[in-house]
């Protein structure tokens, strides 16, 4: 039986979670920094800020998206009053990555509690001191029955995934994210995957190669390209494909310098297997740039693949790591011939001056969400509801979508005793003809 919260207390609550994020801001840092050496910048821009603003949107507006919602009552239930009641699901269990080890384990967590569940959350075994500081942090705001943190790797997350759940909320890879689904299944718990892909980058012959050129190096190489909406392949115009590698040669040593090894700015691979999985797919490919990698560190440069064969290794999976394959393209059907090859991805970006020339690209294909003449930014309007299509995910959240995800809508009508039209009871006798004459006109 789930343990009721009122919506004044999870408000108080959250409060106290965001005063202590605002105060364990550089403890988080630092422990991003100690698991694959996450500059400061970027532990701040996509990790405490982007959880700090879902809070305070979520602060501002838990007591209007919590309140029943009003309807327009249909005409044939006259007289009448509608409405959809925001009921917790229950027992909520969240599993997440650990390429963005903070927020993505925290945004699920803080928006199921608001929406009123209780949470376990199981966060990444592959960031120790981030895990550990998570755990720490919400054992001191929340109480135990409400929010609770279990560590662990695959063992644990098997035996969570065995129990009974209300509802899972699972961001990880697609092989895993299969796992889940049919452990869900069991029990017929509604799930939410958070998945991968591989996500196409066009570069139109119109667009602005030196802008396309420095927001796709910004897109693909922070974090290290682990990143799930990260362009994962180019598709160049053959028309511009020459000047437009000049372009990104150039915005990637602007950004980490002739040697990437030193730059500050620069985060590492999460682990060796991770590092060899990449060190592997460079065998047989041309290096346009990069390629260089060390492993006492898990360090991999930013590096520029020409032309690899649709049937190579970097083609086959979803990079998840600072390697950009570039393939030139001439007319539209090449275009498809590539992406169509792939299962649904979770982001597409198209870099054109020409916009009917996006706008059919981005109707035409099928995918989470993407940009136009930018990268990854879509993510960061809470506005905007984020989440794959396909293998690359179910589900969408972030702001207000996020607290609808985890709440049952109960839709209830309100019947008013004072009139009692007896057209819908037996006998019906003639009454059909009536009921047919009475909703024309409704
Ligand atoms: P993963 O699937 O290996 O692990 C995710 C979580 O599942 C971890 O907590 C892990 O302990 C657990 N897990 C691993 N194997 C399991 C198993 N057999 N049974 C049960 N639980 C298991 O993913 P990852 O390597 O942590 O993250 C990288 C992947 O996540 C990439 O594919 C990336 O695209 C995807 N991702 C998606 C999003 C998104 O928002 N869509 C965000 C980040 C990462």
């Amino acid at each position: 039986m789930l343990i009721k919260t009122s919506v004044d207390y999870r408000k108080k609550t959250l409060v106290k979670l965001l005063v202590a994020i605002e105060k364990h801001e550089k403890e988080i840092s630092t422990a991003l920094f100690a698991d694959f050496k996450k500059p400061e910048f970027e532990a701040f821009l996509t990790e405490t800020y982007f959880v700090l603003s879902e809070l305070k949107l979520t602060i501002k507006n838990i007591n209007n998206w919590a309140k029943p919602k009003r309807y327009f009552p249909n005409l044939v239930n006259f007289p009448s009053s509608d409405y959809t009641y925001s009921e917790p699901y229950g027992k909520v269990l969240v599993i997440a990555p650990w390429n963005y080890p903070f927020q993505l384990a925290l945004l699920p967590v803080i928006a199921a509690f608001a929406a009123g569940n209780q949470v376990i959350l199981k966060p990444s075994e592959l960031t120790p001191n981030t895990s550990q500081l998570i755990s720490k942090l919400l054992s001191e705001i929340f109480q135990k029955e409400h929010v609770e943190v279990i560590q662990g790797g695959l063992e644990v997350s098997q035996n969570l995934l065995a129990k009974r759940w209300d509802y899972i909320f699972f961001t990880g890879s697609v092989a895993v994210g299969k796992i889940v689904a049919q452990a869900a299944a069991n029990h017929l718990t509604p799930v939410t995957l958070e998945l991968g892909g591989k996500n196409p980058c066009i570069i139109h012959e119109s667009a602005d190669l030196r802008l396309a050129a420095k927001r796709i190096v910004w897109g693909k190489f922070i974090n290290a390209g682990q990143t799930c909406i990260a362009p994962d392949y180019l598709l160049v115009s053959n028309k511009i494909k020459q000047p437009f590698l000049e372009n990104l040669k150039k915005e990637i040593i602007l950004a980490y310098g002739e040697n990437p090894k030193i730059s500050p700015d620069y985060c590492r691979i999460i682990n060796e297997k991770n590092w060899e999985r990449l060190v592997t797919m460079l065998e047989n490919e041309t290096i346009l740039l990069g390629g260089k990698s060390a492993k006492e560190d898990f360090y991999f440069a930013p590096t520029l693949i020409d032309e690899p064969k649709l049937d190579s290794l970097i083609m086959k999976d979803e990079i998840f790591g600072p390697i950009l394959p570039i393939i030139g393209y001439d007319t539209e059907n090449d275009l498809e011939k590539t992406i169509l090859n792939f299962e649904k991805p979770l982001a597409l970006y198209v870099f054109s001056r020409n916009k009917s020339f996006s706008s059919a690209i981005i109707q035409k294909y099928s995918f989470g969400g993407g940009c136009i003449n930018d990268t990854l930014i879509h993510i960061s309007n809470s506005k905007l509801p984020f989440g794959g299509v396909g293998h690359s995910g179910i589900g969408c959240y972030h702001g207000k979508a996020s607290f609808d995800l985890f709440s049952h809508k109960k839709a209830i009508v309100k019947k008013a005793n004072w009139l009692d039209i007896a057209i819908r009871y037996a006998p019906y006798n003639e009454k059909i003809n009536w009921l047919k004459k009475a909703l024309k006109w409704f």
